[in-house]
């Protein structure tokens, strides 16, 4: 079989939100937009709502719908892009709470599900969703006769504790929700990491349960095991994949293995990633194709079946600095064509 394997382990998964939810002054939420970071909306949010989580994130009405269905009642589902036109059944009949960003939203709330939950989102300092300060003041009083369920707003620089931004951010988050006697959420991982007075009543925590920074405990969530197509050997000179990139300078032995960039294996991380068989590192040689890449597999001394991207030796954040880019790239990116196998929970 030329499927490459994703692992993802559901005990590390619950054990991070456990771990943060240690961390957390109020309760603690998960985030499982764009299908839990690419590792299965499903999975992930069942086994989170089995260790104890209650308030769940979505970036749209239609990834809620899809975890309503999963979760069943009970659960709250909160969805950050709003109340969106043509969204009214799909949140009044999956019992969604749409965070509300602008007047239009809540004028449009209002009329289409009166009565019905929803949230608040503030603007404090970042400029991308949520209601800025002074339209808020316009409208607070009416939003909060018709008692929201939750007020939130977002950090900017979460991950950069030393930056002023976040305290100016909590300064200006307060000024807006002192005195409103609505639950608060403001923290994402790296706001919960930032303290105690960053924590409100709810933290939405998404990175950071699945394993990457600036969550340094997090236990590895994923692990990419990618089945060898064929080994071949190279005479010094012989060149590999498209363009030349990788020259041989000594006898190699080049195992073709079956992923590549249509796999989210970013092309950039090329040059400075490796992947691992036995603990020993065979390093990617020319470069990464759709479908296939290119490994100096010499010093290992045989073939092997398999070799290992994502494991023990290499994370995520590891990949993502290779590549010049986040852990929430090198997740959100991971392919369709991979194996999802679920293990723990
Ligand atoms: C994605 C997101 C989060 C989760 O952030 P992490 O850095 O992954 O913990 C929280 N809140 C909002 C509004 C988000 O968009």
């Amino acid at each position: 079989m030329s499927t490459a394997t994703l692992t993802i382990d559901l005990d590390a998964l619950t054990a991070n939100w456990r771990a943060l939810d240690a961390l957390c002054a109020g309760r603690t939420g998960a985030v499982v937009k764009a299908d839990a970071y690419g590792l299965g909306a499903d999975r992930v949010a069942r086994s989170l709502a089995r260790a104890g989580a209650r308030h769940f994130f979505v970036a749209i009405a239609e990834e809620g719908a899809a975890l309503r269905q999963t979760l069943g009642p009970g659960p709250a589902i909160h969805v950050f892009s709003g109340h969106m036109p043509g969204d009214a059944d799909m949140i009044g009949d999956m019992d969604l709470i749409p965070m509300i960003n602008t007047v239009d939203q809540m004028i449009r709330h209002f009329e289409a599900l009166p009565g019905r939950p929803f949230g608040i989102q503030l603007d404090s300092g970042m400029n991308r969703l949520g209601m800025e300060p002074a339209e808020w003041a316009a409208v607070r009083d009416l939003a909060l006769a018709q008692e929201p369920h939750l007020i939130m707003s977002h950090l900017a620089c979460a991950d950069e504790p030393d930056d002023a931004m976040n305290a100016q951010q909590l300064t200006t988050f307060r000024e807006m929700t002192d005195g409103t006697g609505v639950p608060r959420s403001l923290a994402s991982t790296g706001g919960i990491l930032l303290g105690e007075d960053y924590h409100f009543d709810l933290a939405r925590p998404g990175i950071g349960i699945y394993g990457g920074r600036p969550f340094a405990e997090a236990r590895p969530v994923v692990t990419l095991d990618i089945p060898v197509i064929q080994c071949r050997n190279l005479a010094p000179g012989e060149t590999v994949g498209y363009g030349n990139d990788f020259t041989a300078a000594r006898a190699t032995r080049i195992a073709t293995i079956a992923a590549g960039y249509a796999d989210g294996i970013l092309r950039t991380m090329g040059p400075k990633t490796s992947l691992w068989a036995e603990d020993i590192p065979c390093p990617i040689a020319g470069r990464i194709s759709m479908d296939l890449i290119g490994v100096d597999i010499t010093d290992m001394g045989h073939d092997p079946k398999s070799l290992q991207l994502l494991g023990p030796h290499q994370g995520i954040d590891t990949l993502a600095d290779n590549a010049g880019t986040i852990a929430y790239e090198i997740l959100t990116s991971l392919g369709a064509r991979y194996m999802r196998r679920y293990i723990g929970g």
